[in-house]
């Protein structure tokens, strides 16, 4: 035959290889399947890979620059993951396995971290004195403090301490109008972050207090926040503040509300309603509840978890701007054993996101991720979102302390339905996962986890940045620019799936070698 005729001869076949997405989950005869069973095949490659697009919804009104989100576990995500998976261009989830005010104090420490014009900076005023300063140093670890007559915000501006002003100074009495800055460069209230940011930039100075035409103060620039814009260009960041986009999760029960009240008063732009089933009257309350008490963008609600049409159904009713989905596909979770109740995650994922989308709404593939693969599958599947604990925790930014166990450095990872997780707060009352796994009435506690640990992986602002890599690599192997390109091409059958058997999942991974190393990324 013609070699120059191969494509053309390849229309005459009446269908493509593998099948669509539908046929591979929708079909009864397969059951349900997980990321392991299947490949998708290559497509057509036209693109370098750099240039594959990340940005995703992760609820109807917020979009991020890269898919991924850490899990509300308290060996996941605290303040440390929260601030450096939002600079990365993810988002974190602050658990609730604390008290109200502990979880309140880390998201307001997210939100604090980076900002265009600070709208409420800390104050001070002339009678104040050094240890003020250092005070406000070991609370919030900034010391540029604009001092104006009266030590209060909207105050006439008469000068500024920042750190070097204290350096030296061992006495701790000195009044502040004796060591204060008086020559200030300002700008003026109206000015926009473009031109303040400027004169940021030609004044080499650290601050810049915005003043109204009376001298009063109204707002402050950091020096700080430029070069954090610069280092971080993917940061997820709301609109005008530039500050971090921050979530938390949530229970359902009637005390949460109140929790719920001093997250929001903390910033917070996403709340994650944390049940391991989501389809109750409980969370359909709940979301109500928050959907007619806040403002429809803020928070954004994120339900769940649901593996099912049926659940999607009731929470997308009741005002849910996203989905969780899975049910026992955690790395440390014990659900499907103990409650046989469950999905398996590639079945979820694709039936709750092709029913969702139809209603705008995006969902997280939550749990079961172990490697770039199981992400590239998940969003194939129709997940805008993954979340992820395992592959996070053990990282310089989870929670808690390394420690060695035969020669490995370990960190802890535990599951929120653990025995130890549910015992950790009988002092914070009924929060986190105690309620999330087990009644106040019950005398026997049923766990839903297990307590283990995982390697140390060093610092996620290295394995954050190999996932996206890794993430454009694998949509460019699949012939797709983007997440939304992914999606279109897997709903029209153009994406093209293959089951595997056990025999292909072994070839699959490494074989036949006497011994190897692995590693993932240099
Ligand atoms: P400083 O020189 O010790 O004040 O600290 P930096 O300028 O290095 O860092 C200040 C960081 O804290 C910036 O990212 C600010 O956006 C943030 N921040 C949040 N609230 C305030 C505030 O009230 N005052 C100051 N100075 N910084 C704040
Ligand atoms: P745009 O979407 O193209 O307007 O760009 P951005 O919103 O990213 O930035 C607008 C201006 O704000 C530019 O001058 C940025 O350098 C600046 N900018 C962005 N993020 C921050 C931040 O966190 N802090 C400060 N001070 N400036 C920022
Ligand atoms: P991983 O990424 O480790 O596979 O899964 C993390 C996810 O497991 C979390 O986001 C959460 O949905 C779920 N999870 C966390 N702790 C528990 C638990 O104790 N039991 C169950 N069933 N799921 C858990």
């Amino acid at each position: 035959m013609d070699c120059s005729q191969a494509k053309a001869h390849l229309q005459s076949y009446e269908h493509a290889d593998g099948v669509a997405v539908h046929e591979l989950i929708g079909s009864s005869q397969n059951g349900g399947l997980t990321y392991n069973d299947f490949l998708i095949l290559p497509g057509h490659i036209h693109f370098p890979a750099a240039q594959v697009e990340l940005e995703t919804h992760v609820t109807k009104k917020i979009a991020l620059k890269t898919p991924f989100l850490s899990s509300p576990m308290d060996t996941v995500t605290e303040t440390k993951m929260a601030i450096t998976m939002a600079l990365l261009g993810g988002m974190g989830v602050i658990h609730h396995n604390c008290t109200a005010q502990e979880q309140a104090e880390m998201v307001r420490q997210v939100k604090m971290f980076e900002n265009g014009f600070i709208p409420e900076p800390v104050v001070l005023s002339p009678t104040h004195k050094v240890a003020d300063v250092k005070k406000i140093k070991a609370k919030f670890g900034f010391c540029g403090i604009p001092i104006t007559d009266t030590g209060k915000l909207h105050g006439k501006l008469v000068g500024i301490v920042t750190a070097r002003d204290i350096q030296f100074l061992d006495d701790d009495e000195t009044t502040l109008k004796d060591i204060m800055t008086t020559d200030l460069v300002v700008a003026q209230n109206g000015v926009t972050l473009e031109e303040a940011n400027q004169i940021l930039r030609s004044s080499k100075k650290g601050k810049l207090p915005i003043v109204d035409s009376n001298g009063c103060l109204v707002s402050l620039l950091a020096r700080s926040d430029l070069l954090k814009n610069q280092s971080f260009p993917l940061a997820s960041k709301v609109g005008d503040s530039k500050q971090l986009l921050c979530a938390a999760a949530i229970g359902t029960r009637p005390e949460d509300k109140h929790r719920l009240q001093l997250l929001v008063d903390a910033g917070l732009d996403v709340v994650v309603l944390d049940s391991s089933q989501g389809d109750s009257v409980y969370q359909i309350e709940m979301i109500k509840y928050i959907k007619s008490t806040y403002n429809d963008a803020r928070p954004q609600v994120i339900a769940g978890n649901v593996v099912t049409r049926d659940q999607a159904a009731s929470l997308i009713e009741a005002g849910a701007d996203g989905l969780r989905v899975g049910m026992g596909s955690g790395s440390i979770c014990i659900t499907q054993e103990v409650m046989a109740v469950g999905r398996p995650q590639g079945t979820a994922v694709y039936q709750v996101a092709e029913f969702a989308r139809k209603f705008g709404v995006p969902v997280i593939a939550d749990g079961g991720i172990s490697n770039v693969g199981h992400i590239a599958k998940a969003l194939a599947l129709g997940a805008s979102g993954v979340m992820m604990g395992s592959l996070l925790a053990g990282t310089s930014e989870s929670p808690g302390e390394y420690f060695y166990h035969e020669g490995k450095r370990l960190k802890k990872y535990r599951g929120m339905g653990s025995i130890d997780a549910m015992e950790k707060n009988s002092a914070a009352g009924d929060s986190g996962s105690k309620a999330r796994y087990y009644s106040e009435s019950d005398t026997i506690k049923v766990a839903q986890g297990v307590t283990g640990a995982v390697v140390d992986k060093g610092s996620i602002r290295k394995f954050i940045p190999y996932l996206q890599l890794g993430l454009q690599h694998s949509l460019q192997d699949m012939g797709v620019l983007s997440v939304q390109g992914l999606h279109k091409q897997s709903y029209n059958g153009g994406l093209r799936f293959e089951k595997r058997s056990p025999a292909a999942q072994l070839e699959g991974g490494v074989h036949s070698l006497f011994q190897y190393e692995k590693r993932l990324f240099a």
